[in-house]
């Protein structure tokens, strides 16, 4: 029976910037040894990653961009290459970054020819801050956006969604799919909070749903059902993104929403309905982008999981 897809890859947790950095290795470490530790593990299908190819980056990246990453990437040990005042690369961030973009890939095509129901990948770097022409808020290539136009270019599908909840705005995603007929993107997001834009689309393809600082998941849930969810439901997409950013949970140190791990399970859980009763037939493929809290986020991601799971 086709089930739910579980990507991850040692890789991931090579890349690393300076020591204390919140976007750490530990990061993908701790949702891998929870999910064990829970018993969760034992019901995912382990989904491998392979690098995507250059031709799949260049999609949603400039290849000037694409060029300077990879010439400026380091080769030795300890040597460290910053891309933008938040985002550097160690020699395994460009390996890693790559794999990312090719996990996500590989789950878009698991689950569209049926292998899998759906899929989450627990990638690092994440990749929603990441413009078609530089790197951002550690963020090094869009996987997010890699995936929607790998989908489109290659599996031919017309419609295709992207929702990200994470708790910083996916400006990088919304900039790359502005104007794309063939993607609708779902944003919320805490306002104001880094990067300081999204209060108004970029392109009609877009629904954004700013949220007041110390918001609690019921003023995310309302603005989801009254606006959000409509307009998803309305593009009717044949797959579902996720940008599964996890840094929106009350004891995250880096922003001010109040949400618990009940609110990953209703968002999921919408996103599942939405997706069984239209042209998506239930498939669903998420990436992690952001969280910090080491515990709330493997808590977050097992919510967002069993969700995922049961339905
Ligand atoms: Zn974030």
């Amino acid at each position: 029976m086709a089930t739910v897809g579980y990507c991850y890859d040692p890789l991931f947790a090579q890349h690393a910037m300076v020591p204390g950095h919140p976007e750490c290795p530990e990061r993908v470490m701790a949702i891998h040894q929870h999910l064990q530790h829970c018993g969760l593990m034992a019901h995912l299908a382990p989904l491998a990653a392979e690098p995507a190819a250059i031709h799949d980056i260049l999609r949603a990246h400039e290849a000037a961009y694409v060029e300077k990453v990879l010439g400026r990437a380091p080769q030795r040990e300890g040597e460290l290459v910053w891309l933008d005042a938040d985002t550097a690369m160690n020699p395994a961030s460009v390996p890693a970054a790559l794999r990312a973009s090719g996990a996500a890939i590989g789950a878009v095509r698991q689950v569209c020819e049926g292998h899998l129901k759906r899929a989450f990948c627990s990638v690092r770097p994440p990749g929603h801050h990441a413009e078609s022409w530089r790197a951002m808020g550690f963020c090094i290539f869009n996987h997010v956006a890699v995936a929607a136009r790998y989908a489109v270019a290659e599996l031919g599908l017309k419609r295709v969604a992207v929702v990200d909840w994470d708790v910083h705005h996916g400006n990088g995603t919304e900039q790359i799919l502005a104007g794309d007929s063939a993607v609708f993107m779902l944003h919320s997001f805490q306002s104001p909070l880094y990067p300081h834009c999204g209060e108004v689309p970029l392109g009609a393809n877009g629904c954004n749903l700013p949220l007041p600082s110390r918001s609690d998941g019921s003023v995310f849930r309302k603005r989801w059902l009254d606006e959000g969810l409509p307009a998803l439901r309305a593009f009717d997409p044949e797959l579902i993104l996720v940008s599964a950013g996890f840094d929106a949970h009350r004891d995250d140190p880096l922003a001010q929403l109040q949400w618990s791990e009940e609110d990953y399970a209703w968002a999921t859980e919408q996103l599942v309905c939405a997706s069984r009763d239209g042209a998506a037939q239930g498939r669903i493929v998420s990436l992690l982008e952001g969280g910090y809290n080491l515990r709330a986020l493997a808590r977050s991601v097992e919510a967002h999981l069993r969700a995922m799971l049961s339905h």
